[in-house]
Parts: structure tokens; sequence; C-alpha cells
């Protein structure tokens, strides 16, 4: 999964909603009648992904993160443990995302904080560019609604910002980890070396700084 990103900082994802509850950017809505395919597949997570989920959506990581090994050509792979591994979402047992809401609506239950490779699905950045991903699952008819591509990179920018900051951090991780460390020392390093106060998620972030101290006197 390639999903390269380089900065919105702050453009908000497209109002339009689907029949299913999940809004795509653009102009048209694309997703309608669509019982969302794309929240069966694997979704990849960045740190700042895992981040915005904890602090919008007031969860722990045990709610909805999982580290599994990552394949040799993940582009964001870690060392931990003595081998490579990446963040994803954790599933159900039928293969949906624990975010699904599956009743009628099939709703994303975290709208607000919805991971960026599932903005971008159908869609993924190769080198600056837009492209169609392989895995795609949209139905044919929806497909062709998707004009939106054009839209695509100024909604998209500040996920690519977070990408290709976290795949920065993961670089710099592999190339100082001595490979004993456990995913939970990856997180405490990219957490720090994320520029939260001024990444997209500063406000929440700072916000949650401030509950946080108030908490703790
Ligand atoms: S986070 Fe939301 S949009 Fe993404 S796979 Fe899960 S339910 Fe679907
Ligand atoms: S599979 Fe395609 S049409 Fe269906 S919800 Fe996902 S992006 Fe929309």
């Amino acid at each position: 999964m390639v999903l390269r990103a380089t900065g919105n900082r702050h453009t908000a994802p497209g109002n339009q909603k689907n029949e299913a509850g999940n809004r795509k950017p653009g102009t048209v809505n694309m997703c309608t009648g669509c019982p969302g395919l794309c929240c069966k597949l694997v979704v990849e997570l960045s740190s700042y992904d895992i981040m915005r989920i904890m602090l919008r959506e007031n969860k722990s990581t045990d709610d909805f993160l999982l580290v599994v090994d990552a394949a040799d050509d993940d582009a964001y792979k870690f060392q931990v443990l003595g081998k490579y591994a990446k963040f994803v979402m954790q599933m159900r047992e039928n293969n949906s995302c624990i975010f699904l809401d599956e009743t009628a609506r099939l709703k994303c239950v975290i709208e607000k904080s919805k991971p960026a490779i599932c903005i971008a699905y159908p869609y993924s950045f190769r080198d600056g560019h837009l492209v169609m991903r392989d895995d795609k699952r949209c139905p044919t008819e929806n497909l062709r609604r998707a004009r939106y591509a054009q839209h695509m990179h100024s909604i998209m920018e500040s996920n690519m910002w977070e990408w290709d900051r976290y795949a920065e951090i993961v670089e710099d991780w592999n190339a100082s980890a001595k490979g004993s460390e456990t995913p939970g020392e990856f997180m405490n390093f990219a957490t720090k070396e994320m520029e939260l106060e001024t990444s997209p998620l500063g406000s929440v972030y700072r916000k949650f700084l401030r509950l946080f101290r108030k908490r703790e006197h």
C-alpha cells in the first residue's frame, strides 16, 4: 500500500456523503450506493492517524491498533523486536474495519478522524501524482463518478505532509534502532518527532495537553 503524503495542513475533507455514510471529497457523491467496500481492506496507519484517533475520538491504542509484520516492499516499515513491522487498523472477524457501523447506514463512526488512506481511496499518491490503486474495489458505476480527482491534490495536501513526515521518522528510527526495541518505543519516538504543535493536529493536541495538565494538578 503506497500513500505518500505532503501537506494539507488543514484542508477539511469534502462534505459529500454517500448512502453508506462515507464522505468523499469533490463535486459528486462518488460513493452513493456502495456498501463501503473499501472498509474491508487493510488500513495502514501512520503515527499521525493514530494520534488523531486517540486525541479526537478519545480512544486508546488497544481499541483500534494492531502491529503486524511488514512485507519487504512496504514503504513505511519500522524495525522492532528483530523484524520489520507496520501499524494497521483492527478489523472484525468478517474483515470489516472496527470503525464501520454495520447497521443499515454503514457509516464510518470516526468520520472526522478518518485515516488519510481512507480519504484518498481509490487513489494513492506516487511521485507527486494521483494514481488509481491496483486494489480498487469501487463498483464501476461509482468509478465513473470519480470526477473529484482534480480536487484531490489540495484536499490531500495535509495527508501527504503527514505521510512524508512519517516516512522521515521511520527512516530516522530504522537508522538508529538496534532492532530489539518494542512497537511502543517506536511510537514514543514517533510522538516526539511528529512536531505535533505545528502539525494539522496542533489545536487538538494543545487541548489534550491542557486537560492532561489540569488532571495532574
Ligand atoms: S476508518 Fe472509516 S473509512 Fe476507514 S476503513 Fe474504517 S470505517 Fe472505513
Ligand atoms: S469502495 Fe469506492 S465507492 Fe465504495 S465507499 Fe469505498 S471509495 Fe466509495
